[in-house]
C-alpha cells in the first residue's frame, strides 16, 4: 500500500478493516476462547462506544474530572536555542496523573461499567499503567487487578504504593525474569479464567483486535484538541508533529489529528545505549515483521525469533514492538520513525525544565530532543510536539545516575 493510494480524509473510519487489519499488520491472533472474548468486546465497543449517552459521559468526565482540554504551550527560550524555528508542546503532563494513558484507561473504564463488567484488569511494567487504569477504577466503582513481575514492584516503589492507595489489588508474578513479559502472560491467563466478569484493559496501540483501534480511538481526543489549538494560536498548522513511541498510544493519539493535513509526521523511537541488538528498543527502525501478544508488527527478535531483550533510559518505551498500525504507517510513507538515545534525551529532559519550567517524562524528552535536531534542519517554520506525561516519576533516577546538568 502506498501512501498515495490511501484516503487520509475517510482513513479513521477505513482503518483498521473488520478484522483489525492496517494493511498486512494487526489482527488478533488469540486462541478461540480469548478470541471471543475480544469479539465480544469488539461489538460493544461498536454499539456502545458510538452512542451519545457514552460520548456525552465520556466529554464530560475529560472536562470535570481529567482536566481537558490540555493547552497547547508555545516554547518561547527553548525556541530560541535551535534558530528560527517555532517549538510548540501538547501538555498531556497536565493531563489527570500526570500523563496522556488515563485517555484511553478512561474510556476502557468506561466500557467496562456500560458492559456490566465487576472487574478491569492489566499488568503493568514501570507501573504508569497500572496507576492510570487504578485511577479510572476508583472513579467507576470497579475492581481492579494489577498484575505485575516481582523485579518491577521493587524497583517501582511509589507507583505500587499509589495503586494500593487507589484501591487496586497489585498482583506479584514471580514466574520466570518476574518483569513485564510474565506479568503480561500472568494478566492474560487470569482474564481467560473469568472473561465473563472481567474486561483486560490493555496500555498502549498493542495487543490483539479491537486495542489498538480502541486506544487509538480513545487517545484521538489529544489530536483533535492540538489541531484547533494550533491554528486557533497561529492562524496555520504545524509543519511538523513529533511524538515519542513505545506501544504507541501518545504518538496515535497526536498523529490522527493531522494525517489529513500537508504535515511531516515523525515518530521517535529510543535508540537506548546504541545500535546493538539489546541495547534499545528502536523496533520500527530495526526490526522485522513477526507475532507477538497476539498481533502481527514489526518487532525485535532474538535468534530464536522469540521476542528480543529491549532497553532505554526511558521504562514507557522498553517494548520489543509497537502498535501495527505503525507498521503500517511506517510502510506508506505517510510518518517517518527515526531514533534518540539515552544521552540526547536526559539533555533534553533538563534543556527543557530549565529554559521553560517544565520537567518532562524522559519518554517525552525523546521526542523534545528530536523536535530540537529537526528544527535545526528546517531552519524556519514550526514543530508541535506531543509531551505525553510530566517527569516526576523520574527525577531520582535522573539525580542519581546523571547528577544535575
Ligand atoms: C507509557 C508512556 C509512554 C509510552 O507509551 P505509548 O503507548 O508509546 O504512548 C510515553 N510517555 C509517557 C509519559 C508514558 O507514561
Amino acid at each position: 500500500m502506498k501512501y498515495s493510494d490511501i484516503e487520509f480524509d475517510t482513513y479513521l473510519k477505513n482503518y483498521p478493516d473488520k478484522n483489525g487489519y492496517f494493511g498486512k499488520y494487526g489482527g488478533a491472533f488469540v486462541p478461540d476462547d480469548l478470541k471471543k472474548a475480544m469479539d465480544e468486546i469488539t461489538e460493544a465497543y461498536f454499539t456502545i462506544c458510538k452512542s451519545s449517552k457514552f460520548i456525552s459521559e465520556l466529554r464530560r468526565i475529560r472536562r470535570e474530572f481529567q482536566g481537558r482540554p490540555t493547552p497547547i504551550s508555545y516554547l518561547e527560550r527553548l525556541s530560541s536555542t535551535i534558530g528560527n524555528v517555532q517549538l510548540y508542546v501538547k501538555r498531556e503532563d497536565l493531563n489527570h496523573t500526570g500523563a496522556h494513558k488515563l485517555n484511553h484507561c478512561m474510556g476502557e473504564a468506561l466500557l467496562a461499567k456500560y458492559m456490566g463488567k465487576k472487574k478491569i484488569i492489566a499488568e503493568t511494567g514501570a507501573g504508569q499503567h497500572g496507576v492510570a487504569l487504578a485511577t479510572a477504577a476508583a472513579y467507576f466503582g470497579l475492581e481492579c487487578d494489577i498484575y505485575m513481575g516481582a523485579v518491577d514492584i521493587k524497583k517501582q516503589a511509589p507507583n505500587v504504593a499509589r495503586m494500593k492507595i487507589l484501591g487496586a489489588n497489585v498482583v506479584e508474578v514471580t514466574d520466570g525474569l518476574q518483569t513485564l513479559k510474565e506479568a503480561v502472560d500472568a494478566a492474560f491467563a487470569a482474564y481467560l479464567k473469568d472473561y465473563k466478569n472481567t474486561i483486560y484493559c490493555i496500555g498502549s496501540v498493542v495487543g490483539p483486535h479491537p486495542f489498538p483501534m480502541m486506544v487509538r480511538d480513545f487517545q484521538s481526543i489529544v489530536g483533535i484538541e492540538a489541531r484547533e489549538q494550533f491554528l486557533e494560536m497561529t492562524g496555520e498548522l504545524p509543519d511538523a508533529v513529533v511524538a515519542c513511541v513505545g506501544g504507541g498510544s501518545n504518538a496515535m493519539g497526536i498523529f490522527s489529528g493531522f494525517l489529513n493535513d500537508p504535515v511531516e509526521i515523525y515518530g521517535v523511537e529510543p535508540l537506548g545505549r546504541g545500535n546493538k541488538l539489546g541495547d534499545h528498543a528502536a523496533s520500527l527502525n530495526y526490526g522485522s515483521e513477526g507475532i507477538m501478544h497476539g498481533f502481527n508488527s514489526i518487532m525485535l527478535k532474538d535468534e530464536n525469533g522469540d521476542p528480543a531483550p529491549v532497553y532505554s533510559v526511558a521504562s514507557g518505551l522498553d517494548y520489543p514492538s509497537s502498535g501495527p498500525e505503525h507498521a503500517f504507517l511506517r510502510d506508506c510513507g505517510r510518518v517517518k520513525y527515526d531514533v534518540i538515545d539515552d544521552e540526547k534525551a536526559i539533555d533534553a529532559f533538563f534543556k527543557l525544565s530549565r529554559l521553560e519550567g517544565i520537567i518532562p517524562a524522559i519518554e517525552s524528552s525523546h521526542a523534545v530532543a528530536y523536535a530540537m535536531e529537526l528544527g535545526k534542519k528546517m531552519g524556519k517554520g514550526s514543530i508541535l510536539i506531543n509531551l505525553s506525561g510530566r517527569g516526576d516519576k523520574d527525577m531520582d533516577f535522573v539525580i542519581e545516575k546523571y547528577g544535575i546538568r
